[in-house]
């Protein structure tokens, strides 16, 4: 992998623009080079990913423990398998998409013409990744680029900072690395690949460093992706299965992560009546999941670092939300842990509502009438995911009508993010441009018109002077 700089990640250092503008170079003479764009290059890194993934299972679960205290079957499936399915995908449609698409001519213009639309590569696209799931979030918008025939660089978030050595090491090891590299770093590094001329930046992360990342590329005009998060909400009906429901919410919210999840619930809307029984039926399944002490239990990561915990620690301790805690509430910060947390009916202008929570707490609204939930979620900026939870066939249309999110499960949560025919980003706030299955590909791609015509068929009709015009 390229070193910026002689920095341990996180230290600040002074940071060599010369060798990422000199990165950027060589990788772009790789790209012109042809090489990437071959059908046989792009399938063998794709195989070599796989084959990385699958021969260093134990290193990437342990740097995940290392960064997170993942819980090895989380690693496992939505770090690991994950990913590989994405490969796997690919490698058995990617012939077929490659494949110039045919698009109808008009026939009265273009007699004697075909068109279709091809997927070329855009050139050197710049990656850059969270901190909450490392190794997915930064392979599988890279295997999309390569997918495309991309060279590609990804720069991995330096808190998870286990993961981001192990995916660098990995990476050299195993794929082409005038193609495809991984630069350690934090603001400096970034900034320093921020300036150079990409052709495309896949930016996954918060809103703020999302504004940096598009003003950045504005300066080149360099398209962008943005995969950023924001508030997810649940609606609760009461006509529910309510023990499935709660286990799917408990999943959603605390089984992946710890809450440390872009698609996770942040907060739920019910109605008055029926919260008491749905914090009951939490209740239940978080001790069916964690037992009875969830502080001690090891299927919760942990709070990834100390300004993390202080920041979840002072949405809980905000005066107008402190004595709304009816569930949970317990913390530890030499651990960083903080135990599973509801709180009920915590004011809308509290900062509990007006951020993106990421962690274990789970702040429950109650509203008189169920409809009027819609609106509260549309006071708020449009969310990556929202969920609904109900057997009322008139409330999920209305709902799924009008509702603006990136994405929804009814009844469940998180689950749309596992079909692969769905496109998987984010809409307004949000963020923009979308991925997974084909549409990682085609992300990755210029979709080039080209129109062929015969010499045959010329219409002198169309060429000045325009004599036979009639109007
Ligand atoms: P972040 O925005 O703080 O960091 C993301 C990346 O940006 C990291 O690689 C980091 O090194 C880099 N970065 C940080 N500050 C920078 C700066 N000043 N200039 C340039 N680069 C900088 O995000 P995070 O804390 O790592 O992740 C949490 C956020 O990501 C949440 O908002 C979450 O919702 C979002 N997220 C979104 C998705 C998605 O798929 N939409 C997935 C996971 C996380």
């Amino acid at each position: 992998s390229y070193q910026l700089s002689t920095a341990t990640v996180g230290e600040k250092q002074a940071f060599d623009v010369d060798q990422a503008a000199s990165l950027v170079k060589d990788l772009r003479n790789n790209f012109h080079s042809g090489k990437t764009k071959s059908y046989e290059w792009r399938v063998v890194q794709l195989q070599r990913i796989m084959r990385m993934l699958e021969e260093n299972q134990k290193k990437i679960v342990e740097a995940l423990y290392k960064d997170l205290a993942k819980p090895e079957p989380e690693s496992f499936f939505w770090e690991i398998s994950i990913t590989n399915a994405s490969c796997k995908l690919i490698l058995e449609q990617l012939k077929g998409w490659m494949m110039p698409e045919k698009v109808q001519t008009n026939s009265a213009t273009m007699s004697l013409s075909s068109a279709e639309i091809v997927s070329e590569p855009l050139g050197v696209v710049l990656v850059i990744s969270p901190w909450n799931f490392p190794l997915l979030l930064s392979l599988d918008p890279v295997i999309g680029a390569i997918a495309a025939g991309n060279t590609v660089v990804v720069k991995p978030s330096e808190i998870s900072s286990a993961t981001s050595s192990v995916l660098s090491n990995l990476l050299e090891e195993y794929v082409d690395n005038s193609a495809i590299r991984v630069v350690e770093g934090s603001v400096a590094e970034t900034s320093a690949l921020l300036e150079q001329k990409w052709d495309k930046i896949f930016f996954t992360g918060g809103e703020r460093v999302g504004r940096i990342v598009m003003a950045a590329a504005a300066k080149h005009l360099t398209p962008v992706v943005l995969e950023l998060g924001g508030k997810c909400p649940a609606i609760v009906d009461s006509n529910v299965d309510l023990q499935v429901a709660a286990r799917r919410i408990t999943a959603g919210k605390w089984a992946c992560n710890n809450g440390q999840i872009c698609i996770g619930v942040d907060y739920i809307i019910t109605t008055k009546e029926f919260a008491p029984k749905l914090i009951e039926a939490l209740r239940n399944e978080l001790e069916a999941c964690f037992g009875k002490d969830p502080m001690e239990s090891k299927d919760r990561s942990r709070i990834v670092n100390s300004s993390h915990f202080k920041r979840l620690a002072n949405l809980m301790d905000e005066d107008k939300v402190s004595d709304k805690i009816v569930l949970g509430g317990q913390r530890d910060e030499s651990q960083l842990q903080i135990a599973p947390t509801i709180l009920l009916n915590v004011p809308e202008d509290s900062l509990i509502m007006q951020e993106e929570i990421f962690g274990p707490l789970l702040p429950i609204l109650t509203v008189e009438n169920l409809e009027d939930s819609i609106e509260v979620i549309n006071r708020k900026p449009k969310p990556l995911a929202a969920y609904l939870f109900s057997d009322d066939e008139q409330l999920k249309t209305k709902f799924v009508q009008n509702v603006s999110a990136g994405g929804m499960t009814i009844n469940d949560t998180r689950r749309h993010v596992f079909v692969s025919g769905l496109p998987f980003g984010g809409v307004g706030k949000s963020g923009m441009g979308s991925y997974h299955g084909k549409f990682s590909f085609d992300i990755f791609c210029h979709k080039k018109a080209v129109l062929y015509r015969s010499f045959a068929g010329d219409d002198k009709m169309s060429y000045p002077p325009y004599h036979t015009y009639k109007g």
